[in-house]
């Protein structure tokens, strides 16, 4: 806990950019000029620390942004913040330019990056869970998660169209290296067959069989949501030969097995962009506010959440040292209804 009113604060967005970061940018600015603090804006995450590259932000630079996709203050991925002369060189800046709070809204890689710069810095840090991932332990929603589930359920209701139309299997990725949240929401959300999630093993011969059942039923086109994180790993081949690790060879080997006129479409960057769903303004401008009360109260080290209805502050720590865990009922939902 701090012990003296903060002055003046410092926003900055880093990491994958999330629909909706721009919301939080500006609930931090307007509640924080509200509190009568001054406020500063770092382009490029962690490289504005550094570099000392900010704009000062009034009311008026954050008006007509909360519907706006991306990030006014820019991303990006900083390597020199990584090592302690980074850090170094952001906590001298932090001082100089008189920042007393550091609100950091990004994905867990930003948020171990805002504890590592406490051990340089004795200003306070409160992180804002910004990532399309929803990954971040703590906290049930992250900002620019149900952005992307709209914008993936609508590009697969495409996609069924044609799957219905032609009779076809198509294998949809998603992203989430390590998490399924995506590809389990998309799936429920576009009643798709097959949902594949990083957290959950999977054995092709039984995918197979469940397609040529569902097939013998009548069903003719079939939806598979594959999260990125599934094929990255690799999938092993029906005869154990290859390891195949992308989307379009597993379409290949699903068709040369089964006979049916197989195809991947791979989403990619579409999910990270885009205006921000209702949820998601509605998510980030809370917490934004949140975070400067908070911040006002001295707390540091932490990030802002929201769990069973519940605004929460949750150690920055405990966001990332365990895994997230995928709601078992959700993926039987999705078993049950498929
Ligand atoms: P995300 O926040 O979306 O998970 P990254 O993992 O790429 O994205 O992290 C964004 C930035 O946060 C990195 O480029 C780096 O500047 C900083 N960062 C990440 N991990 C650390 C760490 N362990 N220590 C210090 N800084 C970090």
């Amino acid at each position: 806990m701090a012990d003296r009113r903060p002055r003046k604060v410092g926003i900055l967005t880093s990491g994958g950019d999330a629909p909706g970061m721009n919301a939080a940018i500006r609930a931090i600015t307007r509640t924080a000029l509200k509190e009568g603090l001054s406020v500063i804006g770092f382009y490029r995450g962690y490289e504005g620390v550094v570099n000392k590259h900010y704009t000062e932000l009034e009311r008026k630079s954050v008006a007509n942004i909360v519907q706006r996709g991306g990030t006014i203050l820019r991303s990006a991925r900083c390597a020199e913040f990584m090592t302690p002369a980074g850090r170094d060189k952001a906590a001298d800046n932090l001082r100089e330019l008189g920042v007393d709070v550091l609100f950091v809204i990004g994905g867990d890689g930003s948020l171990k990056g805002a504890l590592a710069l406490r051990e340089h810095w004795d200003g306070q840090v409160i992180g804002l869970p910004g990532t399309i991932d929803n990954d971040l332990d703590g906290t049930d929603y992250t900002i620019g998660y149900f952005t992307a589930l709209d914008t993936a359920v609508h590009a697969i209701d495409k996609v069924r169209d044609t799957a219905d139309a032609f009779e076809r299997i198509f294998l949809v990725e998603v992203m989430g290296r390590m998490a399924g949240f995506i590809a389990l929401g998309v799936g429920i959300g576009c009643g798709a067959e097959e949902v594949l999630v990083p957290e959950r093993d999977f054995e092709l011969r039984s995918l197979i069989n469940r397609i040529q059942d569902s097939r013998a039923t009548g069903k003719l086109s079939c939806i598979i949501v594959v999260a990125e994180g599934v094929v990255h790993r690799g999938v092993k081949s029906l005869d154990e030969r290859i390891t195949i690790h992308d989307s379009s060879m597993l379409a290949k080997e699903i068709q040369r097995e089964t006979g049916l006129d197989s195809r991947a479409v791979i989403l990619g960057h579409i999910q990270r962009g885009g205006n921000p769903a209702a949820l998601d303004r509605m998510l980030a401008s809370m917490l934004g506010t949140y975070a400067v009360e908070a911040a006002l109260k001295g707390e540091t080290d932490v990030m802002a959440g929201i769990h069973a209805q519940k605004r929460c502050l949750v150690p920055l720590a405990e966001t990332w040292a365990e895994r997230k865990s995928l709601d078992d009922f959700m993926l039987h939902v999705q078993h049950t209804l498929a």
